[in-house]
């Protein structure tokens, strides 16, 4: 397989260029050349599919080029080594919950792929460093997700003092070959500092660096796995309404390109918080991104979503398609608090404030279904325990691999804002 930059320019990228460069050279989002079609025998086998061997077989078209199906068939059994249940909350209405992976949050499907991935389409023994800025929830994913990863070395940088307890436990617990940087400044500053690294020539002729982000190809193809995994339980010609809690919208184009590979699927919902720039366009045509604001689901506080440029182009920039694949929501901060407490209430479930606002547009937009509506859980609600309501704080049963974190050392090295201080340390070690 061959991928296509968004921005046109850039038509033949072949894997080890998408997956070690993040951003096309004219500035795109890289997409697969073709989106393949899955045909009706991997259908007929769906149901009884473990979630492993489910994605080698939608991997392996986009990897055949460059890996064997035997590395295929290990980096998915390695990544993908977690359960992923889906919970019947209320009739025809459930909960996927993709948090019980080592970090607690669905960033783990695209963290631990992308790590395995790239260890094996490297194409010398030179090292990667990969350079990552967090603002707390991502940095934990790729943390943990490249931890002891052949040939890859992984710094993250963190603001001091503004990362949860546990995030920061996630982040600098780790050792081996995950170095944790805690800046003396904000998220903003940490991004600065990895800029100007990227930027630096002379940087860049002794180390070979690369970037973990979000907008990697390689982290998007495998959020598409857990779309079939639903279909597996539910049963392949029971098609699902999928409602995506949504920031820069990479959970929800991999559910678009799972159902351009040929998963029967009713429809999409795109959740949103205040950061509704989707949810406006879908009712105005009209795409008007603003400034970002803060919301008790942080992780999806995006005012210019990333991914929404390769939605567009995979509907051809047409809004009556966009209009008729995917529903908009926007939930207020009140409205996802009190939820958390109803549905604790009610059903004795607890659900993490993101998942929250999937649930209020599930129950707002499709209240009686008779067919299945299946809210991605997105983060395991212990992540989020200071702003759950403290009923529902209470009922949390903490994951075993959270507590086991408690007793571990942290490993960090105080950084200033200040570039040359980040280069020299870079270069001596
Ligand atoms: C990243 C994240 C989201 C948003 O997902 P996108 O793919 O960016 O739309 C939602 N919930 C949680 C917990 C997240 O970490």
């Amino acid at each position: 397989m061959k991928f296509y930059s968004t921005q046109n320019k850039v038509t033949e990228a072949p894997l080890h260029q998408v997956v070690f460069r993040s951003l096309a050279p004219d500035g795109g989002l890289y997409l697969p050349n073709t989106i393949p079609a899955l045909g009706s025998g991997f259908f007929a086998k769906l149901e009884s599919m473990p979630l492993p061997e489910l994605a080698t077989e939608v991997l392996w078209p986009y990897l055949s080029d460059d890996l064997s199906r035997t590395e295929v068939e290990d980096i998915c059994a390695e990544a993908f080594n977690f359960d992923v249940p889906l919970i019947e909350v209320d009739k025809n209405k459930f909960v996927l919950e993709l948090f019980l992976g080592p970090s607690g949050a669905f960033k783990d499907f695209g963290a631990r792929f992308m790590a395995r991935l790239m260890a094996a389409v490297k194409k010398d023994d030179n090292p990667v460093d990969i350079l990552v800025a967090t603002s707390g929830d991502t940095g934990g994913a790729v943390a943990m997700g490249f931890f002891n990863t052949p040939g890859i070395r992984v710094t993250i940088l963190y603001p001091k003092g503004k990362v949860s307890k546990l995030q920061e436990q996630q982040l600098t617990t780790n050792g081996a070959n995950i170095r944790a940087l805690e800046v003396d400044g904000t998220f903003d500053d940490c991004q600065t500092l990895v800029k100007q690294a990227f930027a630096d020539l002379e940087l860049n002729q002794k180390l070979y660096l690369s970037s973990a982000n979000s907008i990697n190809l390689a982290r998007l193809l495998p959020q598409s796995l857990y779309y079939y995994h639903a279909a597996a339980y539910l049963g392949v010609g029971n098609a699902a309404t999928f409602v995506v809690p949504s920031g820069n919208f990479g959970n929800l184009c991999a559910g678009l390109i799972a159902q351009q590979s040929g998963l029967q699927v009713k429809g999409f919902v795109a959740a949103n918080n205040a950061n509704n720039v989707v949810h406006r366009y879908l009712q105005t045509q009209r795409y008007e991104p603003l400034p970002t604001k803060e919301t008790v689901s942080n992780a999806m506080d995006v005012g210019k979503p990333s991914n929404w440029e390769r939605i567009t182009k995979l509907f051809n920039y047409d809004y009556a398609t966009i209009a008729q694949h995917i529903q908009g929501y926007t939930a207020t901060d009140t409205d996802t608090l009190q939820t958390i407490e109803q549905v604790n209430q009610k059903y004795d479930y607890v659900m993490c404030p993101h998942t929250a606002v999937g649930w209020l547009a599930a129950e707002a937009l499709h209240p009686q279904a008779n067919h299945p509506v299946v809210v991605l859980g997105t983060a395991h609600p212990a992540k989020f325990l200071p702003v759950l309501p403290p009923n529902a704080a209470k009922a949390v049963v903490l994951p075993s691999s959270f507590k086991m974190l408690e007793g571990k050392e942290k490993h960090a090295t105080p950084m200033s804002t200040i570039y040359g201080d980040f280069k020299n340390w870079l270069l001596n070690r």
